[in-house]
């Protein structure tokens, strides 16, 4: 028993420091009011072109940002800003087994729900004249154990998603992503489970993209080694996957000339997908100062 816990610790550890970045609870930050002017109005013409630039994918106190729903959409008022998605982190806690959880401050727990970060969401974007306020929770499907002690532990943890479009709580309290490792070592699943994953959000309306693709984790911390590839070797097996982030965390592999992306996209053109590929940016912000920044995307 005291293995397992061991075990537990180091796991809900490595789980707690995947993505680059700690998945813990981190503090308020109050908005600094000065702000600098917009470079742009939120909807401007461009040689043509219709633009309303949009900062998707984004961290509130509801998972581990550090600025209130209402900061983040004012930083997004001032910065000129005419889409903002708001997408925290649904693992509230990481559980090895039953009974050893950890609580690591995304929606998912008995402290929030998925209710009230709804709610709390879709009243600020009723009331947000500008920006456009989507709801939206990013997620990791499916943990497992992979190999022993010492070497693997905690894969899928960087498999990340963001989706979008769901507005009945219900949808994501039933969706089939499991909240737990079980306490034994087991085989990479392959895309399967994720795949049914997506398919559930998608037969709900839902619009699911993988986030930041290219981000692998080949870290050690302490004697534990976690080694896991970067999410897009999913893209081919994910028939139903609405998109892909490419901006900017997407760059290096996804989107180049026949990565996964263009992949994507010939299974498209071959039958073998029903719909293209998006691509779209991502900010992924959580604690920096003001301006929300890289991975805009302008919706046309
Ligand atoms: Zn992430
Ligand atoms: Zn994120």
């Amino acid at each position: 028993m005291k293995r397992k816990a061991t075990l537990g610790v180091a796991l809900v550890f490595l789980l707690a420091a995947g993505c680059g970045q700690t998945s813990l609870k981190q503090k308020i930050i109050p908005l600094n009011q000065a702000q600098a002017t917009p470079d742009h109005p939120p909807i401007y013409n461009y040689s043509g072109w219709v633009i309303a630039r949009a900062v998707l994918h984004n961290h509130t106190t509801y998972s581990d940002g550090c600025r209130t729903p209402e900061d983040l959409a004012q930083m997004a008022r001032d910065q000129g800003i005419a889409v903002l998605g708001i997408s925290d982190h649904r693992e509230g806690q990481i559980c090895l087994g039953k009974g050893l959880c950890y609580d690591v401050g995304g929606v998912d727990s008995p402290k929030v729900g998925y209710q009230k970060y709804y709610e709390h969401i879709s009243r600020l974007a009723q009331d947000s004249q500008s920006p456009i306020i989507l709801f939206g929770i990013e997620t990791m499907p499916y943990i497992w154990v992979e190999r022993r002690f010492g070497t693997v532990l905690g894969s899928g943890a960087n498999n990340h998603f963001t989706s979008w479009g769901i507005y009945d709580p219900e949808v994501y309290e039933q969706m089939p992503a499991r909240k737990q490792m079980e306490l034994k070592v087991e085989k990479n699943p392959g895309a399967e489970p994720y795949a049914k994953w997506v398919d559930y959000l998608r037969d709900h309306g839902g619009l699911v993209f993988i986030a930041h693709p290219d981000i692998a984790d080949d870290s050690w911390r302490l004697i534990l080694h976690h080694k896991a590839p970067s999410p897009y070797y999913l893209i081919p097996e994910l028939a139903r996957l609405t998109g892909v982030a490419l901006v900017p965390d997407g760059m290096a592999e996804t989107a180049q000339p026949g990565g996964a992306w263009d992949e994507g996209q010939f299974q498209y053109l071959a039958g073998f997908r029903p719909e293209p590929l998006w691509g779209w940016g991502e900010s992924d912000y959580h604690c920096d100062p003001p301006p929300l920044s890289h991975g805009i995307t302008c919706f046309t």
